[in-house]
C-alpha cells in the first residue's frame, strides 16, 4: 500500500487556489429568466400562462452560496430586475457582510439583518418594481410558497425550476480548482487507511463501520470540512445492496468491499467508488463481475465528451452489462453531476437529453450487484474539457488488497 500512500500524499493546504468569480452571476440570473429558459434547457420559468418572473426568491442553500458567498444556515436572497437583497438573522451579521464582500458582491447585494417580519418586510421592498416573482419550485414548502404569495401580493409569484442550477452545470476554474482538491484529499485518505483492508488477512478484526470511521477521520485530517455525504463501506453479501450503510459486520478474506464517499473542500464536493476484493484476487462469477463492471466504467469515462447527450454515456456503460447478461442488475443511473452539491445536473442516465459541455462535471459509476454473490461498482469524477474529459478522482483501480 505504501505506494499507493505515497502516490496519493496529502494535498498542500497552503497551496492557492484560483479565485471564485462570484461577481456577475447575479446578472447571468436576470438574463436566464428574461430567457425563459435556462441553459441547461432546464425550463426557467412559467408554470402554466402565468407572467414571466422578472425577480427571483433564491430559498436553496447552494444557490445563495453560488451567487453571494454567503454559508449562513439561513438566508433568502431576492434577486429584482434593478437591486438584489440578501436577508439574514443577527447570527449572521458579521458572516454574512465578510462573505458578502469576500465574494466581491458587497456593492451588487444589500444586506438585511433583522427579526423574521423585518426580513420580508426587506424582501418585499426589495421585489418593489418587479413584474412576477419566481419561487424555486424544487426547493420551497407549499406553505411557504403560499405565505409568499400573499406576502408579495399583488405581485404574482411564479414557479421556477433549475433557474440558478442551470448555470451552475458548468463550472469554472475557480470551482474546478475546489473539487480537484476536494478529490485528491478523497484519494489521499483511502490510501491511508487501505492498509486497514489489507490488515483482514492477518486476521485483523475490521468491521465496515470501523473502516467508514477511519476513511471520513482520514479525510478531515488530510484537509476536508466534511464528508461529502455518507460514506458508504458494504462487504460481503451488503456489497450487492448499492446503497448499503456501514454496519457491525466483520470484513472476511474473499469479501468484496464497496467503498463509495467523498470530501467537501470549500463548499465543494468529491465522489469516488472503488470496490476492493480482501485477500486476494476474486475468483469465480464475482472475479467475471469485477471484469465487466472495470470494462463498462472504462467504456463509459472513455464516451465524456463535450458535444456528447449525458444519455449516451449511460447507453454506453449499460450496454457493456447487457452483454454480459446482467441487463437488470444495473439498476441506478451511470452518473450524476456534482459540485456545491452531491447530486445536481446534469443526470447521467437513460433518456438524459442534457449535452455535456466542457466544465461540466459528472460521475461515471456503472455497478452490477448479485444476491449471494456480491456487488461491485466504480466510480471517477471527471471534467469534461474541450477535447474529452480529465478525471478529478485518481486513485488506481487495484482490485486485491
Ligand atoms: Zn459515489
Ligand atoms: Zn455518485
Amino acid at each position: 500500500m505504501s505506494d499507493v500512500a505515497s502516490a496519493h500524499g496529502v494535498p498542500d493546504r497552503a497551496a492557492p487556489l484560483a479565485p471564485l468569480s462570484v461577481a456577475g452571476r447575479l446578472d447571468r440570473v436576470r438574463a436566464a429568466l428574461a430567457a425563459d429558459v435556462g441553459p441547461a434547457g432546464d425550463g426557467a420559468a412559467r408554470a402554466g400562462d402565468g407572467p414571466r418572473p422578472d425577480a427571483l426568491l433564491v430559498t436553496t442553500g447552494a444557490n445563495l452560496r453560488w451567487l453571494t458567498g454567503f454559508t449562513g444556515s439561513a438566508g433568502l436572497l431576492l434577486i429584482g430586475p434593478d437591486r438584489a437583497l440578501l436577508a439574514t438573522d443577527g447570527r449572521y451579521r458579521t458572516q454574512a457582510g465578510q462573505q458578502l464582500a469576500a465574494a466581491g458582491v458587497a456593492d451588487e447585494v444589500e444586506l438585511s439583518i433583522g427579526g423574521l417580519g423585518a426580513q420580508r418586510e426587506a424582501l418585499v421592498g426589495a421585489a418593489a418594481g418587479a413584474t412576477a416573482v419566481g419561487l424555486e419550485a424544487t426547493d420551497i414548502t407549499w406553505s411557504a410558497a403560499t405565505s409568499w404569495g400573499a406576502l408579495l401580493a399583488p405581485l404574482p409569484v411564479v414557479a421556477t425550476h433549475g433557474v440558478v442550477e442551470g448555470l451552475r452545470v458548468v463550472k469554472e476554474e475557480g470551482e474546478l480548482a475546489r473539487m480537484e482538491r476536494a478529490a485528491a484529499i478523497a484519494d489521499a485518505a483511502l490510501g491511508s487507511v487501505l492498509p486497514m483492508l489489507a490488515g483482514v488477512r492477518e486476521g485483523a478484526v475490521v468491521t465496515e463501520a470501523d473502516f467508514a470511521a477511519a476513511l471520513d477521520h482520514a479525510m478531515r485530517l488530510a484537509g476536508a470540512e466534511d464528508r461529502a455525504f455518507e460514506t458508504i463501506v458494504a462487504s460481503g453479501e451488503n456489497s450487492a445492496k448499492p446503497h448499503a450503510r456501514p454496519g457491525g459486520r466483520v470484513i472476511a478474506v474473499g469479501d468484496p468491499v464497496v467503498v463509495d464517499f467523498g470530501a467537501i473542500f470549500d463548499g465543494y464536493r468529491s465522489d469516488m467508488t472503488r470496490t476492493f476484493c480482501v485477500g486476494g484476487a476474486p475468483t469465480g462469477q464475482l472475479a467475471t463481475v469485477f471484469d465487466v463492471v472495470a470494462a463498462s466504467q472504462a467504456a463509459g469515462v472513455a464516451s465524456v465528451a463535450p458535444g456528447v447527450a449525458a444519455g449516451d454515456v449511460d447507453r454506453v456503460c449499460r450496454d457493456r452489462i447487457a452483454e454480459a447478461g446482467w441487463a437488470e442488475r444495473f439498476e441506478h443511473g451511470t452518473g450524476h453531476g456534482v459540485g456545491l452539491d452531491i447530486h445536481e445536473g446534469p443526470a447521467v442516465g437513460a433518456g438524459s437529453t442534457a449535452i455535456l459541455q466542457p466544465g461540466t462535471v459528472v460521475t461515471v459509476e456503472p455497478g452490477v450487484y448479485l444476491p449471494g454473490v456480491g456487488g461491485v461498482r466504480i466510480e471517477d469524477t471527471l471534467v469534461v474539457t474541450p477535447t474529452g474529459s480529465r478525471p478529478l478522482t485518481r486513485f488506481p483501480k487495484e482490485v486485491a488488497v
